[in-house]
């Protein structure tokens, strides 16, 4: 239950607010307003400017705050990543909830998050050091497993990378039971994640080619069992999907 809300205007005033306890950060607050915790101060970043999708270089930085939707409609954002947006969540949640909020929140079905893991996205976390701000960036497979509840006040994307996101689900709007998010760089570097079970999506591989790619798709899914789907089922369609994946970037 949420029992006090600040919306500081500053980044230092915000980080001031997150260092009492039990206090949260407040992205798009779908989860959080929903929260049956005992009782939690939320601190609400929308004055704070980290709303906004910009390039740069060869990188896309998109503010904690943009909405997965404001990410959809971006003409910055990859073709398949809003197929992979799409599945994130319906409209009416893609309207509020933020891109922060969700990699927070997100679990191994998250297609947004396996999405960024390919892309090897990086996270930026604001933390007050002897009263100074200092940012951190971390990779999102060091975020994805620990989820440190630091600040985060952008995540960034590369756009040199080719990418394809290919899922199996129940329906085309189901949550996927299976999905695998490719990225490959011109050097030929090459990152596959794989998702639809677990509390994380998965690194099946990062190499310097695609070869042995479908093998290392399988490999990933060898505990991948639930209640949608036996690891065995996984493991061949994640395959499939992988090998799906590099065709999109050989037929465009
Ligand atoms: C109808 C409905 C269906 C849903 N279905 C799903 C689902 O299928 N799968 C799923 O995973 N979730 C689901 N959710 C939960 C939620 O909508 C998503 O996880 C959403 O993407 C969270 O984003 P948000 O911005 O609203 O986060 P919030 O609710 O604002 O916050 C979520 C968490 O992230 C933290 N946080 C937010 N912003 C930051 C930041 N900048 N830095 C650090 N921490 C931050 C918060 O402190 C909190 O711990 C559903 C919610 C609803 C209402």
């Amino acid at each position: 239950m949420i029992t006090a809300y600040h919306r500081p205007q500053t980044l230092d005033e915000a980080l001031t607010l997150l260092a009492q306890p039990n206090t949260l950060p407040l992205g798009g607050g779908t989860l959080l307003s929903a929260s049956k915790a005992d009782s939690v101060s939320v601190v609400d970043l929308q004055a704070l400017g980290l709303s906004t999708i910009a390039p740069k270089g060869n990188e896309l930085e998109i503010g904690a705050t943009v909405t997965l939707q404001q990410l959809f409609e971006s003409e910055h954002c990859p073709a398949a990543l809003k197929s992979a947006l799409k599945l994130e969540a319906p409209l009416n949640l893609r309207n509020s909830a933020t891109v922060a909020g969700t990699l927070v929140a997100c679990d191994g079905r998250s297609s947004f998050a396996a999405s960024l893991l390919a892309l090897d996205a990086k996270i930026e976390q604001a933390i007050f050091d002897h009263s100074n701000i200092e940012y951190r960036i971390s990779n999102i497979g060091e975020f994805l497993p620990l989820r440190s509840t630091r600040l985060i006040t952008k995540i960034t994307l590369p756009l040199n990378a080719a990418f394809a996101f290919e899922y199996v689900a129940r329906t085309p709007s189901d949550k996927p039971i299976l999905c695998a998010a490719l990225a490959q760089w011109t050097s030929g570097r090459t990152r596959l994640a794989v998702g639809g079970w677990g509390k994380s999506p998965s690194l099946a591989m990062d190499g310097t080619e695609s070869e042995g790619i479908e093998t290392a798709a399988r490999n990933a899914c060898h505990e991948a069992a639930d209640e949608y789907g036996s690891a065995e089922y996984r493991m061949e369609a994640a395959a499939t999907l992988a090998g799906r994946c590099l065709e999109n970037f050989r037929t465009p």
